[in-house]
C-alpha cells in the first residue's frame, strides 16, 4: 500500500450508501446474493413506488458531469469515472450523481444499472436538493449579534470598538446562555471583515483543540501523529497519511466535542489500519465503543455554508 495513501472521510457519507450492483453478469445469480446482503438495497426495494411518482420532470447536472442519461422524465448529467472497485458505485452528493465502474464494464451495462436504480437515484437527487435548500436558508448573516454553532453550543458575535478591546482582537466569554465572542471591529465593519475575524478565531481554537484531542487519543491507540494541518475542504472532515500527517477540517469546531473526538479517533486509527476494513472499525471501537452514534450525528447535523 502506498506510503502516502490518503484516506478520506467524506461528507457524501451523509447519503445512505449507494446500492452496490454486481456487474458481471449484470443480471446473473450473483445479484440476488449481493442484494440480500446489502441492507440499503433491501430498503430501496421496500420503499419502491412507481417510477413516475418519484422522478420529477427535472434536470440535475453535476458540475463535473461527463455523461448524461434520461431516467423517466428526469434528465441526469453525472460525473463518471473508472475505478478499481469490482462493482458499479453510485453516490448522490451535494453536487449530484457520481458513478464509478471497473474498466471491464461497458457503458451500456453502466446505463442499465442506472436505469435499474432510477428510483433510488431520483429520490436521492430530490432529497439532496431539499437539503441544500435548507442549508441555503440557514446561511450566516454576518452582522453584529450573529449567532453560530460552536462546540455544539451557540456563540454570539458582538462588535466592540471600545478602547478596552484592541483593534482586530477577539475576546471569548463563556455562557450560558450564549457564549460570546467580542471582536475588536467597528460597528460599520463589512460582513466580510466580520466573517474573516470569526474564521481566524475559530481556526485558532480548532488548531489548539485538535492538537489536544490528538494527543489524548494517540497513546490510547498506540500511534504517533506527526503534523496537523487544518483544511477547509467542502467534502471532507479529515484525512490521514501513512507518514503520520493528519488533516482536519476546521469547521468541525461547530460540533460537540464528542463528534470532534470521533473524527480524531477515526483519523488516528488510520495510522494503524489504512482502509475501512472490519479491522479498522474494531480499532476505532477499541477507544470509542459508541463511535457509530457519534458518526451518525456528524452525518445528520447540517452546517450553514461559510460564505
Ligand atoms: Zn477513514
Amino acid at each position: 500500500m502506498s506510503r502516502f495513501l490518503q484516506l478520506v472521510l467524506d461528507l457524501f457519507d451523509s447519503a445512505p450508501p449507494a446500492p452496490k450492483l454486481p456487474t458481471n453478469p449484470p443480471h446473473g445469480p450473483a445479484q440476488g446474493k449481493d442484494a440480500s446482503s446489502d441492507t440499503t438495497f433491501q430498503q430501496i426495494t421496500v420503499l419502491g413506488e412507481p417510477l413516475a411518482q418519484v422522478l420529477p420532470h427535472a434536470q440535475f447536472t453535476h458540475p463535473r458531469a461527463t455523461r448524461r442519461i434520461q431516467l423517466g422524465h428526469t434528465d441526469v448529467a453525472y460525473a463518471f469515472r473508472r475505478s478499481k472497485r469490482r462493482t458499479i458505485g453510485m453516490a448522490v452528493g451535494p453536487d449530484g450523481l457520481e458513478v464509478s465502474a471497473p474498466r471491464w464494464v461497458t457503458l451500456g451495462e453502466v446505463e442499465s444499472a442506472l436505469r435499474e436504480k432510477a428510483d433510488w437515484i431520483g429520490r436521492k437527487l430530490v432529497e439532496m436538493g431539499e437539503r441544500q435548500q435548507q442549508l441555503g436558508a440557514a446561511r450566516i448573516d454576518w452582522r453584529d449579534g450573529v449567532v453560530l454553532p460552536y462546540l455544539g453550543d451557540q456563540l454570539q458575535v458582538l462588535l466592540d470598538s471600545s478602547a478596552t478591546l484592541k483593534k482586530n482582537s477577539a475576546q471569548f466569554e463563556e455562557g450560558p446562555p450564549l457564549h460570546t465572542l467580542r471582536l475588536g471591529l467597528p460597528h460599520h465593519a463589512t460582513p466580510e471583515q466580520i466573517r474573516d475575524a470569526v474564521q481566524a478565531w475559530l481556526m485558532r481554537q480548532a488548531k489548539a483543540l485538535f492538537t489536544e484531542r490528538l494527543n489524548h487519543f494517540a497513546p490510547q491507540l498506540g500511534v504517533q501523529w506527526q503534523r496537523l494541518s487544518l483544511s477547509s475542504a467542502a467534502t471532507r472532515w479529515g484525512s490521514a497519511s501513512a507518514n503520520g500527517a493528519i488533516r482536519l477540517n476546521w469547521r468541525l469546531v461547530h460540533h460537540k466535542l464528542a463528534v470532534i473526538d470521533y473524527v480524531v479517533a477515526h483519523e488516528l486509527s488510520h495510522l494503524r489500519v489504512m482502509d475501512h476494513s472490519p479491522r479498522f472499525w474494531d480499532t476505532v471501537h477499541s477507544v470509542m465503543p459508541d463511535y457509530a452514534q457519534r458518526r451518525r450525528v456528524l452525518k445528520d447535523e447540517l452546517l450553514p455554508p461559510w460564505q
